[in-house]
């Protein structure tokens, strides 16, 4: 089922919630809704599922308008974060709940109900526990019950708000992957609403990026990681280190470095920012030439294969974050309170002016 979003907007009294909204997803896709709070995801999912009516715009689903349909005609599938289980039912009676009161016109026989329920718990991977309560379950596990809940009406669309937000981080982590898995074994088109970035660069087909009632950007994780299309993406998808500096004809000084940004070959005199992810900070001990900007390692964690290490300009005194492998790290012989000289090997700059920042 593919889902077409077109020109939403919805105002709760004076406030825009939701102001344009355009959004494509195709048949099978698994989309993530990503933005701070606030910023319309839900209100979106809940118009998607027809329990929020829009002010404006149609939600068409295969071609079809949806918009002034009911929930129950749409055929959609929940998951919440808090999807209180029902807790005076078993993990099955949980599962077999939304098939069993049904119409009796439209319910499967008692037999297809438990083959329903069977597939889909081991589809989950939770066959052995069908006779425990919710009470007996953890967080993650009762997660996965609501999501083959939510699968056993056989929905079209299956819509998730942050779903994974009250598990612990180790918990969440395996569950997206786990996720992201199923989804690929049993494809149906996914909508998946998260505050969370790492969460939806690792689950998502593509990534939709929310502020304030309106979509920043969509793309592939990879578009929005490495081409994010203005400040606050950036600032949104991870770490970024700042550089205040100023752009003529192409190039760029940051303090003494001056590199080409033909993006800005028209551009005069302008105050401009790059935007450097701590990764794309190289180190070196000796000054190549003069592209280079003297900093004292302030602060080195070396735990896990990537160091992070807190550098302090000497130029300016402001810090800048850098992660190098730990082959890197040990090759340098880097200790704190070391002098040492850095360059962004990839960055992006964004003139103030062009943008609200
Ligand atoms: P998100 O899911 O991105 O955190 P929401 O879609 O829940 O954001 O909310 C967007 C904005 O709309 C918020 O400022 C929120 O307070 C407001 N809002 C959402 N639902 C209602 C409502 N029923 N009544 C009034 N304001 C609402
Ligand atoms: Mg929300």
């Amino acid at each position: 089922m593919s889902i077409e979003i077109s020109n939403i907007t919805k105002s709760f009294d004076s406030f825009k919630a939701l102001n344009g909204i355009d959004l494509k997803i195709n048949t099978g896709e698994l989309v993530a809704l990503l933005g701070p709070s606030g910023s319309g995801k839900t209100t979106l999912l809940r118009i998607i599922a027809g329990l929020e009516t829009p002010d404006a715009g149609s939600i068409i689903f295969d071609g079809e308008d949806n918009t002034g349909k009911s929930t129950q005609d749409r055929k959609v599938g929940f998951v919440f974060q808090h999807y209180a289980l029902f807790r005076q039912m078993t993990v099955f009676e949980n599962i077999a709940f939304g098939l069993k009161v049904r119409p009796s016109k439209f319910r499967p026989s008692k037999e297809a109900i438990n083959k329903k329920v069977s597939e889909l718990l081991s589809l989950v991977k939770m066959e052995e526990l069908a006779k425990r309560y919710p009470a007996q379950l953890s967080g993650g596990q009762r997660q996965r019950i609501a999501l083959a809940r939510a699968l056993a009406v056989e929905p079209k669309v299956l819509l998730l708000d942050e779903p994974f937000g009250a598990l612990d981080a180790k918990v969440r982590k395996d569950l997206r992957r786990w996720l992201r898995k199923l989804h690929d074994e049993y494809p149906i088109t996914s909508v998946f609403v998260t505050h969370d970035q790492e969460e939806a660069l690792d689950i998502a087909d593509r990534i939709v990026i929310f502020n304030q009632g309106k979509i920043e950007q969509i793309g592939t994780p990879e578009e929005v990681y490495d081409n994010p299309v203005n400040p606050f993406v950036y600032n949104f998808l991870g770490n970024v280190n700042l550089f205040h500096g100023r752009v003529h004809n192409g190039k760029i000084e940051l303090g003494a470095i001056k590199l080409d940004v033909p993006e800005y070959a028209a551009t005069s005199n302008k105050n401009a920012i790059s935007y450097i992810r701590p990764h794309d900070i190289e180190i070196s001990l000796e000054p190549h030439g003069d592209g280079y900007i003297a900093v004292e390692i302030a602060f080195i964690r070396a735990v896990g294969p990537i160091v992070n290490l807190e550098l302090k300009r000497l130029d300016g005194g402001e810090f800048i974050e850098a992660e190098i492998s730990k082959d890197i790290y040990r090759k340098l012989e880097l200790k704190e309170n070391q002098n040492v000289f850095i360059r962004p090997k990839d960055f992006k700059v964004f003139i103030p002016d062009d943008y609200i920042i």
